[in-house]
């Protein structure tokens, strides 16, 4: 059995920091899942079909990944997808105490599933979707941060050259 795990998000954009993460995924297993979540609270700026358009394109010279949504319970998502983990990903100390009670919830409600932790790339550090739009929408210069396809997507809805 391949060693699988669903790497859930909202991609409302996927970044460099996203890609990051994925390529120290792929050194802990055989397979990862980029999942994009749909159900969410959160008011995303892209829509879902957008998102995995551009999950797809950045990914798409990446063996051992596939792309898919989710809804719903992300523990019973990743058991029907046979994930023996969920893969999440840490830059500050502020994301901690989120991702902290998020693992504690998914293996309160399951056990049976990890959530594994990955640091990213010091490049990244600083690096999120939202920080990205906050950025982008006042035009400022993004390029470097996010895969090629993201950066034209961006431009167009924000209109900057
Ligand atoms: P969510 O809404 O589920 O937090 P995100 O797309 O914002 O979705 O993030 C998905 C995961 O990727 C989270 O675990 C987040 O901490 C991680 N992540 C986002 N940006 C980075 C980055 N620059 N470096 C490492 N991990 C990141």
């Amino acid at each position: 059995m391949p060693d699988i795990a669903v790497y859930p998000g909202s991609f409302d954009p996927i970044t460099n920091g996203h890609l990051d993460l994925i390529q120290r995924g792929l050194k802990i297993f055989d397979h990862i899942i980029v999942s994009v979540a749909t159900n969410r609270f959160k008011q995303s700026l892209f829509s879902i079909e957008e998102r995995m358009e551009m999950v797809r394109i950045s990914l798409q010279d990446t063996p051992n990944v596939t792309i898919d949504t989710f809804n719903g319970l992300l523990v019973e998502y990743a058991k029907q997808q046979n994930a023996r983990a969920i893969l999440r990903g840490l830059r500050a100390v502020t994301d901690f105490e989120y991702e902290f009670q998020l693992a504690m919830m998914n293996r309160r409600l399951d056990p049976e599933i990890e959530t594994v932790f990955l640091m990213t790339g010091l490049r990244w550090v600083f690096l999120s979707s939202s920080i990205l739009k906050e950025a982008a929408v006042h035009g400022g210069n993004i390029e470097g941060m996010v895969p090629e396809i993201v950066y034209q997507k961006l431009r167009k809805k924000f209109g900057f050259a």
